[in-house]
């Protein structure tokens, strides 16, 4: 798996102070998206060992709530088995920190992964610039949805993260 960053004390991409790894790869293209350049698999930096213990080094200090998951997309095909080694990890490491993660894809069509249920939360769906919302907390479009995925599996239904 490739990488473009790893951003420290986020503030922008999930709850509290965050570290987010943005990944490389994404097949959804939606117009507008503000991150063309992480579009390519092949793109960006090599997610390395040194890259793997920056990552969890800056999850290990106590002022940082969590982890995000951003790119590109975690969930594409390429990124999945690597994604979901780190998601496993970082659970077991640090139980009380939330995990957070950004895809392109609907719920739906995520929603029979097993791995997913370590994570906290999910924004979910690809931006529609025709649905631009400045006024939605975490994502830009209101067809996107913010997804409290612990509550969503016990209840069977789609349930909202609180913003
Ligand atoms: S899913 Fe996100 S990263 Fe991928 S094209 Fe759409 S806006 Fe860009």
């Amino acid at each position: 798996m490739n990488y473009h960053n790893i951003t420290k004390d986020d503030m922008l991409n999930g709850d509290g102070l965050r570290v987010v790894l943005w990944v490389a790869g994404c097949n959804h293209h939606c117009q507008g998206c503000q991150n063309p350049i992480t579009w390519d698999v092949g793109g960006g930096l090599l997610f390395d060992d040194a890259a793997e213990e920056e990552l969890f080094t800056e999850l290990a200090k106590p002022h940082i709530a969590g982890i995000t998951f951003s790119g590109g997309d975690p969930l594409h095909p390429f990124n999945r088995s690597e994604v979901f080694r780190l998601i496993k990890k970082c659970r077991e490491l640090y139980p009380n920190k939330t995990i957070w993660l950004y895809t392109g894809f609907n719920w739906e069509d995520v929603q029979d992964c097993e791995e997913l249920k370590d994570v906290d939360v999910i924004a979910e769906g690809r931006f529609v610039e025709a649905l631009l919302d400045n006024n939605i907390h975490w994502v830009g479009s209101s067809n996107q949805r913010v997804i409290d995925v612990k509550k969503t599996f016990e209840s069977g239904k789609i349930a909202l993260h609180n913003t």
